[in-house]
């Protein structure tokens, strides 16, 4: 039995990789130093990878692994002219004209939309056997990794053009799936023979996208364009992970040498293995170590079923589910986790040594079958519980999810407690997180600055931006987010069961990291987590400042979490904590509460049809963060860059008073499909500034969106707003584009206020 593992964290023990980045863009370092650090980086990771059998090449992506893939076959963007090597690359990572970032699959990490402009592919850089020949000079046979065909069309977009400009960019149809996949196979074949003629006899395939809805005819395809490309030389092992794949029969069926399995995501493989079978002389790559989550596995299960996985293939891998890089590095780093926690955990380097261990327990080392039955033992142990916490969410009822009275109603009453004008204006939450705001904190951290000079400074900002938010004429204002690191981890800093770490980064794309919490038991709340902030902030002014929570969907999605309980339990937990946090905030006289959910649809299932379990578990644990609330009491929420039009019957049901969701970049469109649920039963603002361009928009921009908007929606449940928080723009951006939001929707507020007063003159209703 051999080991495989694959996408070890690129970003390097002491961040290494963003540092290179960001160093090398801002000018700081030459190329030829850039490429030398990279190199070292790939040294590096030939170490971690010592003593597992399989060690894969390709990985050291510069930036994302399909913008690789699209500049290997060529599909680059006209708009960027020849490809020139590093310059090409960056610019269409992150130019003025970059591609479209995304999310890969339900992770948090982004990708770069590759867009297809013709039928027309080419070999242009050969990464994979570039990689090849820099681990051969260090002495290591490695296998190329390389994203699939089928992944590659099936995220990509198609753009059209029209006389010379860009007309639209969108999925590929049937047919151009088709048309392109004939054009970009002989691409692969040609990659796949070079591959050979260095000597390479075995390449990973990645095919993730087979694990989600995959339509028959995409089957047929898969199987033609693998029937092509098993015999150019290279032996051919399809991973396909992040969940099982969509027909365990006809993935069987594809006539490559290996078919990688997930057995962690769920236990759909398994059930499907154990019914179909195996085809004979097949390699089965087993994912049986979580790519995903952070705990140690029960490597004594691990045993047991790789004892079962040998009675249907006689060659078997272990390999990790997915790729490692949604993992930290190492553990090893972490002094400050809560006691007893560190040991069940097991980040990316542990992960391999999980593998290692596992084939020597296998092949029948004394020493590994003992510690297997150790770890195993202390597995079994309860950890992080809290009785009361169970007991709350055991005695939950239906009346605890329902908020009375319906939404119409509360919303009158709303608005006779807030006397807002018509197009209220108000932003998402953050203001600039400016250099000096992080350094304030990191001071703080490390205990350099003391509590009371922190507090100082922190109201300091809260002063400055209420004054902004006054001059600039918003009706609803916020507080700023100055003493928040993260939406997410500000949270979990607070909550009891859940941890936070130290150097647990892990990339989101580029070059931008984040820490990951690890809700690791029963999530409490010891004490009122953002009363303090908001109501200063509303003792500054007599406008309404909005309380500013992250729901419980956002919470979990953005953690790695526990797996010993059912995951809706773990969501009621993480309401009923948010819970107690929107009732200290009405209690302290706060009139506008705002859960923001960003995470609510990524959260969902790859696949429709485990769609229903997912909403209803989710849709369920916001409304019980607000069931409970006073009807004159306005719950907003907020969502952003994620495809929600096929979820906007879920949204609705989230049961808010507000909703705030991004959509400048549409310029309204998502309007299109709130005009569809029943006449005024949502009260919306569609953004209308995009807060990830640094250009300003004009008051026209602004105004066009909104009469979109308006002729879709009655203007009573119109709200005017950006389209996310503004935390990464900088103030001289954000002033002037705030500035022309509001003057946009003064302009139609008049208008709209003019025309209400003739229909009255006319005797019109
Ligand atoms: N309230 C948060 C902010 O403004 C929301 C961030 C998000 O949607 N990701 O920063
Ligand atoms: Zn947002």
């Amino acid at each position: 039995m051999r080991t495989l593992a694959f996408g070890f964290p690129r970003l390097g023990e002491q961040r290494q990789y963003k540092r290179l980045l960001e160093t090398f863009w801002a000018g700081h370092i030459s190329e030829e130093d850039f490429l030398h650090g990279i190199a070292e980086l790939k040294r590096e990771r030939l170490q971690e990878y010592q003593g597992i059998d399989l060690i894969p090449c390709n990985e050291l992506s510069l930036y994302d692994p399909m913008l690789d893939t699209a500049v290997m076959l060529g599909a680059i963007p006209r708009r960027f002219g020849a490809y020139t090597g590093l310059q090409t690359y960056f610019a269409l990572a992150r130019s003025k004209y970059a591609l479209e970032l995304t999310k890969w699959f339900n992770t948090n990490y982004h990708y770069l939309v590759p867009e297809l402009e013709e039928p027309v592919f080419r070999l242009v850089q050969n990464f994979p056997l570039e990689d090849v020949r820099f681990y051969r000079q260090l002495g290591a046979e490695t296998v190329p990794s390389i994203i699939g065909p089928y992944t590659f069309l099936r995220l990509s977009k198609r753009a059209r053009y029209h006389n010379g400009s860009l007309a639209s960019i969108a999925p590929l149809t049937a047919d151009e799936f088709a048309e392109f996949g004939t054009a970009v196979i002989p691409v692969y074949a040609e990659l796949l023979r070079s591959l050979a003629a260095d000597g390479v006899s075995l390449a990973l395939l990645h095919e993730p996208a087979l694990a989600l809805d995959v339509p028959e005819e995409h089957w047929y395809l898969a199987r033609t364009w693998y029937a092509e490309l098993s015999h150019q030389g290279p032996a051919i092992w399809l991973l396909c992970y992040y969940d099982s794949v969509a027909d365990f029969q006809r993935y069987a069926d594809l006539p490559v040498a290996g078919l990688g399995l997930d057995f962690v995501s769920n236990t759909e493989n398994w059930r499907s293995l154990h019914s179909a079978g195996f085809p004979t002389g097949k390699t089965l790559i087993a994912g049986i170590v979580h790519g995903r989550q952070v705990w140690r596995s029960d490597l004594r299960e691990c045993l047991r079923l790789i004892e079962a996985l040998h009675s249907f293939s006689s060659d078997v891998v272990i390999a990790p589910s997915c790729p490692l890089f949604h993992l930290p590095i190492t553990v090893a780093v972490e002094n400050r986790l809560p006691p007893g926690l560190a040991e069940r955990l097991a980040f990316a380097r542990e992960r391999l040594a999980e593998l290692r261990l596992l084939k020597a327990a296998w092949e029948g080392d004394q020493g590994a079958i003992q510690q297997v039955e150790a770890t195993s033992q202390l597995l079994r142990l309860p950890f992080g519980r809290n009785e009361q916490v169970r007991r709350r969410v055991a005695a939950l009822t239906e009346t605890d999810f329902q908020r009375q009275p319906p939404a119409p109603e509360r919303y009158r009453l709303q608005a006779l407690r807030l006397q807002l004008p018509l197009l209220p204006t108000t932003t998402i939450g953050s203001f600039p997180q400016t250099a000096d705001i992080r350094r304030l904190r990191s001071q703080y951290r490390r205990g350099e600055l003391s509590c009371e000079d922190y507090d100082a400074t922190i109201r300091d900002r809260i002063r400055h931006v209420i004054a902004i938010q006054e001059e600039l004429g918003l009706d609803v204002l916020v507080h700023g987010e100055f003493e928040r690191s993260d939406m997410v981890e500000y949270f979990a800093e607070q909550l009891e069961g859940i941890a936070t770490t130290e150097h647990g980064w892990i990339l989101s794309y580029g070059s931008r990291v984040y820490r990951p919490p690890i809700i690791y038991g029963d999530v409490w709340r010891p004490h009122p987590m953002t009363v303090r902030e908001i109501t200063y902030a509303q003792s500054l002014t007599n406008k309404p400042v909005k309380g500013m929570l992250t729901g419980p969907v956002t919470m979990l999605v953005w953690s790695y979490w526990r797996q010993d309980i059912p995951v809706e339990e773990l969501a009621y937990e993480l309401a009923l904590a948010i819970a107690d946090e929107v009732r200290d905030l009405e209690a302290a006289g706060i009139a506008i509460i705002q859960i923001d959910e960003p995470a609510f649809r990524e959260g969902a299932p790859l696949k429709r049809r485990d769609w229903g379990h997912y909403f209803r578990w989710a849709t369920r644990a916001f409304r019980l963060c607000h069931a409970h609330a006073r009807p004159e009491t306005q719950i907003h929420t907020h969502m952003c860059y994620s495809e929600f039009n096929d979820i906007i019957s879920f949204i609705a049901e989230l049961d808010f008073d507000v909703l705030s969701i991004e959509g400048s970049r549409s310029k309204g469109e998502i309007v299109d499909s709130f005009a569809a649920l029943p006449a005024g039963s949502i009260r919306v603002g569609v953004g209308v500034y995009d807060v990830h361009s640094p250009e300003t928009p004009s008051v026209d921009d602004i105004e066009a969106i909104l009469r979109r908007v308006l002729h879709l929606l009655p203007a009573e449940s119109v709200w005017v707003n950006p389209d996310c928080g503004l935390k990464t723009r900088r103030w001289e951006e954000l002033i002037p584009a705030l500035h022309n939001m509001v003057t946009a929707a003064q302009r139609i507020r008049q208008q709209l206020i003019r025309a209400m007063g003739k229909e009255q003159d006319n005797g019109t209703p």
